[in-house]
């Protein structure tokens, strides 16, 4: 019912964009995926565009729809920068293209060096085939982040060539606080005693990468885990000296639990969504620090 109501929405928005050329000029709206990216945007260009953010606070990247005022905002935008392979992004990009044709679309993956992710597809007919995705959690790393403020300021400067100078000046301080950050977490990560940690939704894949560290996910090919993968996982932490489990609060929490309970291990819960990027990341690396062993 709700999907009837959004695609009629769709309808009247994409007729509306056709007589709306006069319009356009009053558009300043930013549209983002997530939190983290509004904090990209205003560490770049401030508090002048308003920003409306796609995946409200507390909701699963996954199961999540629109709603109707959200793609009206939408409508009123400038640019939609959206991070590229989100769950929700693959089945709702290609309709918001179709039914609002005047904004700007620009992916936060470009120049990123992608990892692939875990992922479970099935096709219509005999075969089911497995699949592997794209990890979309490129802002869980500052060298991802350093690209994606760029790719940002870039737009935006294009779009407004009179305030160019200010957000490459704002991109440039930004870009010093995320040096400033990566050199924090390589000292505090260096000596500590292990380099596997275990997590329920496997957001830290780029952060792993940056600082040779292992990520080990309870969700399974993005699905809660059976049983099977259950005890491997109790294994594995077992055999890796795994203390502490990781979650996030959006995602179920009962199979990390249980896992914590049969190995004696604690729960930490970190927010890789939460708007303020860089203060999400110190605080991370400082639990990364415990759960490894210092
Ligand atoms: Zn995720």
């Amino acid at each position: 019912m709700k999907r009837i109501a959004l695609i009629i929405l769709i309808a009247i928005l994409f007729s509306a964009c056709q007589t709306g050329k006069k319009k356009e000029l009053e558009k300043n709206t930013i549209t983002v995926s997530i939190l983290p990216q509004k904090y990209f945007v205003e560490q770049i260009a401030g508090t002048q565009f308003p920003i409306n953010v796609m995946l409200p606070p507390g909701s699963s990247p996954d199961d999540y729809e629109p709603t109707a005022k959200q793609v009206q905002e939408l409508n009123n935008s400038l640019f939609y920068f959206y991070v590229g392979h989100l769950g929700f992004e693959k089945s709702w990009m290609k309709k918001f293209n179709e039914a609002v044709k005047d904004v700007n679309y620009i992916s936060c993956s470009n120049g990123i060096d992608l990892l692939r992710g875990d992922e479970h597809d099935h096709q219509h007919g005999e075969e089911e085939v497995h699949k592997h995705g794209t990890d979309p959690h490129i802002w869980m790393s500052p060298e991802n982040v350093k690209t994606i403020s760029r790719t940002i300021a870039n737009a935006l400067s294009r779009q407004y060539p009179d305030k160019a100078a200010e957000f490459e000046a704002n991109l440039r301080t930004f870009i010093s606080r995320i040096d400033m950050l990566d050199n924090s977490i390589r000292t505090e990560l260096n000596d500590t005693t292990h380099n596997s940690f275990m997590i329920f939704h496997p957001a830290l894949g780029y952060y792993a990468r940056d600082y040779h560290l292992e990520q080990y996910s309870i969700e399974y090919e993005g699905k809660s885990p059976s049983t099977a993968h259950m005890k491997k996982m109790v294994d594995l932490a077992r055999e890796r000296n795994i203390t502490t489990i990781f979650i996030q609060t959006q995602f179920e929490t009962a199979k990390a639990e249980a896992i914590a309970n049969e190995i004696g291990a604690e729960i930490v819960v970190v927010d890789p969504l939460a708007e303020d990027w860089l203060a999400e990341m110190y605080s991370l690396t400082k639990k990364m620090k415990t759960a490894l062993g210092d």
